[in-house]
């Protein structure tokens, strides 16, 4: 067998790993294995590669190789050791940059080497020197938007820049703008090469993947984070056609399809217009802003808040970023335990986007412990809250909002919320009276049946803790002394 022959081999059962990666990836219970399949496809990738490349480069070329992947390997590890969980989502809008940014070289260093040696001294025909050309401009257009798009996407997500929508005159005209010109300039390019329009189109596509993702509101970030995963796919498959790399564009297909696809799950869970998404935020004109306060808030103690949960018969979890930030899972779990001990049913509500990225509040409940059969999804708790007495709104901000479904002017209309507010009390524990990742403030915080319990979540629920512990480890809620009754 030749090294070419074992090459493609050793692609073909790259390609095929990625794949069981996928697939393992889409369940929690095989997610470990689906991380596994996914190292080991691409460390044969890379073996294979290099030593394809081995072939026809010079063993300096190939030191360089190794000694920019030791670089980059070092580098990715201290990060990924470095990161906490909340700082994830703005991590991999940073690696989507990255990919941006390479498929932007690989275009720029295509279309100077088929200038710099002519069409005849290169690896492509003459004949097909016009979509090389097509496969340049797409390339560099595509890595571009993904490029400044990401960067946006971390910024906001890193609370660097505001979450709040761009809107400036007319966003959409400027973006189908965009669009045309880059139609345009495509075919000018293919008939009539020149460094002008290479420069060109590269400044629109930073300006319109800039442009894009700022004028995407914060409530709907997870779809953007989603869309730049499936951006930078696509950014890669056009590389691998410039470098006339089969696994990359197997690669870059897969990734480009199942994060488009995922955008398009996390657009229907959210009820939004995948399209709308996709462009910038088109079709939205200028929403309310809807920060202002609205009226008077109660306050409670953590004593008091202790007193109703020892009372309640049934009790619901709604955790949000803030139990992130405050790493509360631990004593959040440790309250739920001690309530179910009192005969006091307990379960949370998780809503699809709470937190930072998707699944972030049942990875942090699992690493705590929380059994699984009471941690449910929005769709399965949401009727019900009216037969709830306690609602413990943990850091969670815009996804309890009722706005979303009372307010067709707020940014976050129609969005899909968990219906706190229809529970005889809600406790919203949070630091402040500050609105949610969306910018946008939230009613419920004004509700007569709602409650402030101000502070940093996790100290707040070790005061409750310490309050249960003070009135008796005995059991005291109705359901405990049905409990007694029956025994
Ligand atoms: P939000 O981001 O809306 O609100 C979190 C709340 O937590 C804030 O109001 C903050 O209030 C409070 N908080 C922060 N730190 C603490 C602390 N230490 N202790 C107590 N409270 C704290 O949270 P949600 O989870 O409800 O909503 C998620 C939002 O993020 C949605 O808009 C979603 O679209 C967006 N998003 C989600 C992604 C995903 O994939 N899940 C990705 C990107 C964005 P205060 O400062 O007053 O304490």
């Amino acid at each position: 067998m030749t090294s070419t022959t074992a090459s493609h081999a050793a692609d073909l059962v790259a390609a095929l790993l990625f794949i069981l990666s996928l697939a393992g990836l889409s369940q929690h219970r095989t997610s470990r294995a689906g991380v596994g399949y996914g190292i080991a496809g691409m460390a044969l990738a890379l073996v294979a590669t290099i030593v394809l490349a081995a072939q026809s480069i010079t063993a300096g070329a190939v030191a360089l190789i190794i000694i920019a992947m030791a670089l980059g390997g070092a580098l990715g590890l201290w990060r990924a050791r470095q990161v906490e969980m909340t700082q994830m989502p703005e991590l991999i809008a940073v690696l989507h940059s990255f990919v941006g940014l390479a498929a932007v070289l690989v275009g720029w260093d295509s279309y100077l080497e088929v200038e710099s040696h002519g069409s005849g001294q290169t690896r492509i025909a003459a004949d097909l020197l016009g979509i090389h050309h097509a496969e340049v401009f797409i390339g560099i257009f595509i890595g571009a938007v993904t490029f400044t798009g990401s960067i946006v996407a971390f910024l906001k997500l890193s609370a660097r820049i505001a979450s709040r929508p761009l809107t400036l005159p007319g966003k959409n005209a400027l973006n189908l703008g965009a669009l045309a010109a880059f139609a345009a300039l495509t075919i000018w390019f293919t008939v009539s090469p020149d460094l002008a329009l290479m420069v060109a189109v590269t400044v629109l596509a930073l300006a319109l993947g800039w442009h894009l993702v700022a004028s995407i509101g914060g409530g709907d970030m997870p779809v953007v984070v989603s869309m730049l995963n499936s951006y930078s796919g696509w950014a890669a498959a056009a590389a691998g056609f410039l470098l006339d790399n089969n696994l990359l564009i197997v690669t870059g297909a897969l990734v480009g399809s199942s994060g488009a696809y995922l955008s398009y799950i996390m657009c229907k869970a959210m009820n939004r217009s995948f399209i709308s998404v996709i462009a910038g935020g088109f079709g939205i004109e200028s929403p309310a802003r809807g920060d202002e306060e609205q009226g008077e808030h109660r306050e409670i103690r953590a004593r008091e808040a202790a007193e109703l949960l020892a009372q309640a018969s049934s009790v619901v979890i709604t955790p949000g970023y803030g139990m992130a930030v405050a790493q509360a899972q631990h004593p959040v779990a440790e309250l739920t335990r001690r309530l179910r001990e009192r005969g006091v049913e307990v379960r949370f509500g998780v809503h699809p986007v709470a937190g930072r990225l998707p699944g972030h509040m049942n990875v942090l409940l699992a690493e705590a412990k929380v059994p699984y059969d009471i941690v449910l999804e929005m769709d399965e708790i949401n009727d019900d809250f009216a037969e709830t007495s306690v609602v413990l709104v943990i850091g969670a901000n815009d996804t309890v909002n009722p706005a979303a479904t009372d307010d067709p002017s707020s940014p976050i209309a129609g969005m899909p919320v968990l219906r706190v507010w229809e529970a005889e009390h809600v406790v919203v524990f949070k630091r402040s009276m500050a609105s949610g990742y969306a910018g946008v403030q939230n009613p419920l915080f004004f509700r007569e049946n709602s409650s402030m319990l101000f502070g940093d979540a996790k100290q707040s629920v070790d005061a409750i803790l310490q309050a249960l512990g003070d009135a008796g480890p005995h059991a005291s809620g109705p359901a405990a002394q049905q409990t007694a009754a029956a025994g």
